[in-house]
């Protein structure tokens, strides 16, 4: 199939994407890398009137050293974080979880901003960046507003992104060496979107403890009293039955499996990211 007839615009800045956008109101959709908005337009189940091509915005292609954090720009690739072009607020974990996204076809294209924005559950940055608490930066008509992960996605493929708004930036705390980190995703082949997905952050140094749950039909999973259920894995099959509403036994023994593992790479001795 082919998609509908759309007129395109490629933004030359911020602020004439934003004019483009505002002149054509919901009917616009921004395009990024198009790897997941154009197989979307493809099967017409996106019929926009225009797209507003922002994949060429240098404000959106760097990353800022805020000191305590680094801001990644949106338009930030996939193979750019795989490739360690940026700084790595992290020691190391970024450009692991970018180097197993699909292939290097669709990391070169895509984008950290298009993956959160189109919010599918069993994207990689979706259930990673919820786990390392980040914050979102959206450029919306009533000015910047910054959101963690935890506002900013609102269910499947549902975001709180307003027709018109950009998300422009992604905000990373600094990690230091005392940090620990798990993820772990299980495909049935290389390129496919996780079944299910798990990632674990400990972080002594600034106190923060998250085990997230992601690939299910819901914004990703923040489980509660992390620290209990890292010290007792044994509870957490209990603690996906209460925070999921009737999933099949075999969904959640898959998604407790991933958590288990997730949480196993982050306490092992070299506290490592592990491989589905
Ligand atoms: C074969 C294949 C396999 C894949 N496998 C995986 C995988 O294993 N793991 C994974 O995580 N992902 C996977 N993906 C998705 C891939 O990571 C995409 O790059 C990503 O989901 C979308 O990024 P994009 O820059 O291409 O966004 P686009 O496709 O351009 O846009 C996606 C959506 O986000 C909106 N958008 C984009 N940028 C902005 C912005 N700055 N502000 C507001 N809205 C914006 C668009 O309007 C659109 O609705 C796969 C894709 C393909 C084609």
């Amino acid at each position: 199939m082919k998609p509908v007839a759309f007129d395109y615009d490629a933004a030359a800045s911020l602020a004439d994407a934003r004019e483009a956008l505002g002149a054509r109101g919901p009917l616009a959709k921004i395009v990024a890398g198009g790897q997941s908005l154009g197989p979307m337009l493809n099967l017409r189940l996106a019929r926009p009137q225009a797209l507003v091509d922002v994949s060429r915005l240098p404000y959106l292609r760097r990353v800022s050293d805020e000191g305590e954090t680094l801001l990644y720009g949106s338009g930030v690739t996939h193979a750019e974080i795989e490739d360690g072009i940026f700084p790595d607020p992290t020691p190391g974990w970024l450009p692991a979880i970018a180097r197993r996204i699909a292939y290097r076809a669709v990391r070169n294209r895509g984008t950290i901003g298009g993956s959160l924005a189109h919010a599918d559950p069993a994207a990689d940055w979706v259930v990673t960046l919820t786990a390392l608490g980040a914050e979102l930066v959206v450029v919306a008509a009533a000015g910047t507003a910054t959101l963690p992960m935890t506002d900013f996605i609102q269910g499947p493929f549902a975001t709180a992104l307003e027709p018109g708004d950009v998300l422009t930036g992604v905000r990373l705390r600094k990690r230091g060496p005392s940090a620990r980190w798990g993820y772990w995703k299980f495909t049935q082949k290389i390129g496919e979107f996780a079944k299910a997905s798990a990632a674990v952050l400990i972080d002594p140094e600034r106190a923060e403890m998250r085990v997230v749950v992601g690939a299910i039909e819901r914004p990703p999973i923040v489980l509660p009293e992390p620290e209990a259920l890292i010290a007792d894995p044994d509870r957490i099959l209990s603690a996906l039955e209460q925070a999921t509403v009737s999933n099949p036994p075999a969904t959640l023994a898959l998604h407790a499996a991933a958590v288990r593992r997730a949480i196993a790479a982050a306490t092992s001795p070299n506290g490592k990211e592990s491989a589905s």
